[in-house]
Formats: C-alpha cells, sequence, structure tokens
C-alpha cells in the first residue's frame, strides 16, 4: 500500500494553493501557504513559463495529492472512467470520491484524508459489517460503514466530528454521528462534489 509520506506542505507549495491536507493546521495563520506562498526548492521563486501542458499536469497533480493517490493508481482511475462512458472527467472524480478514505473524510469522522486513510488501515472501518484495511476499496450505493465498536469512542474521531462540521455533509452520504455511521445513498453528481479540480484539464492530459 504504497503512498507519498514527505511533507505534505510542499505539495500545496507545488501547487500554489490550499490542498487541504493537514485538518485544522490548514485553517490557521501557520500554514505554509501563508508564510510561503511560493513553490519549493532553490528556484521556487524564479519566473516558470506556463504552458497549456504545464497547466494540464498541475491540475493532474493536484488532484492525485488531494486524494492522496500514487501515479500508477491515478492513470488507472483514469482508463477506467474513459471506459466508462458518458463524460470522463465526471467519472473520474466519481471514482475519487467513491474510495473508503475519501467518504470517511467527507463523512467528517476526520480531520483530513490522511488521518481517514489511517482509521481505515488501523482497521477501525468496517464496510457491511466487515472489518477492512484497505483505504482505496470502493463504495457502492447502498453500501454500509460504520466503526468498529471499540473504535467509536477514539478521540480523535471525536475531535473530527466536533470540529469539521462545518464542512458540511455531501446530499449523497447519510451520516449518523453519534452511532459513528454512514450510509451510502448514492455515488455523487458532479455538482455535488465539492472540489477545486478542473477534471476537463486532467482528461486532455491524458487522451494527448
Ligand atoms: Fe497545505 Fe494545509 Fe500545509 Fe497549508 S497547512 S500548506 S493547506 S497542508
Amino acid at each position: 500500500m504504497a503512498r507519498y509520506t514527505g511533507p505534505v506542505c510542499k505539495l500545496c507549495r507545488r501547487e500554489r494553493t490550499k490542498l487541504f491536507l493537514k485538518g485544522a493546521r490548514c485553517e490557521s495563520s501557520k500554514c505554509a501557504i501563508e508564510t510561503r506562498p511560493y513553490p519549493p526548492g532553490d528556484h521556487g521563486r524564479g519566473r516558470i513559463k506556463e504552458t497549456q501542458y504545464l497547466i494540464q499536469l498541475r491540475e493532474k497533480q493536484k488532484a492525485r495529492r488531494i486524494y492522496g493517490v500514487l501515479e500508477k493508481q491515478f492513470r488507472n482511475y483514469y482508463k477506467e472512467a474513459a471506459a466508462g462512458g458518458g463524460i470522463t472527467g465526471e467519472n473520474l472524480l466519481r471514482i475519487l470520491e467513491s474510495r473508503l478514505d475519501n467518504v470517511m473524510y467527507r463523512s467528517n469522522f476526520a480531520t483530513s484524508r490522511a488521518q481517514a486513510r489511517q482509521l481505515v488501515s488501523h482497521g477501525h472501518v468496517l464496510v457491511n459489517g466487515r472489518r477492512v484495511d484497505k483505504p482505496s476499496i470502493r463504495v457502492r450505493p447502498g453500501t454500509d460503514l460504520e466503526l468498529r465498536e471499540r473504535s467509536k469512542d477514539l478521540v480523535a474521531v471525536q475531535h473530527a466530528i466536533d470540529t469539521e462540521g462545518d464542512r458540511g455533509i455531501p446530499e449523497w452520504l447519510e451520516v449518523d454521528a453519534d452511532e459513528r455511521k454512514v450510509t451510502v445513498r448514492d455515488l455523487p453528481t458532479r455538482a455535488q462534489v465539492d472540489t477545486q479540480i478542473q477534471e476537463q484539464l486532467i482528461v486532455e492530459l491524458y487522451s494527448k
């Protein structure tokens, strides 16, 4: 289960935007985008020629980083989205949104997708009553999720529920925060995905 383990604020600085990878810190004055709003590295403050390719590449990297997906898996998601019929970009976002770690994050049981990923990989989550440990598992309409009995009182989960309320719960999820349960009503439409990603640029990049 490969994942990026380097400094995450550098990823935001590279994309020159907040990717909200660190929970509460992202809203504070300590956010690196507030203190050092330029790309990392010796040439971070240099001038860069903004080609169309670069714009598309950065959009793809941004999406990968927001959802915590490595290149190979992301490309596989794209292939699946392209083969799925309909609008490829929307299919891609739907696939990313249906990842279990994302659903736990969207349900406000974690302050970041990284924390949600850890919840899953440490075996705290039951999918349709079965314990799982793969954050990349995809949910479907009708999937029931809940925290294991012994995990329901986790301090990190309670903290996330208490502090992440402002994010709201997407309409496609039904969340019972007290019982630590989630039911997936449906997979999201494009309008229901709250994201800064311009998926069309990613499609243009991969379809070259
Ligand atoms: Fe990105 Fe959050 Fe770090 Fe700010 S604090 S740079 S939004 S990960």
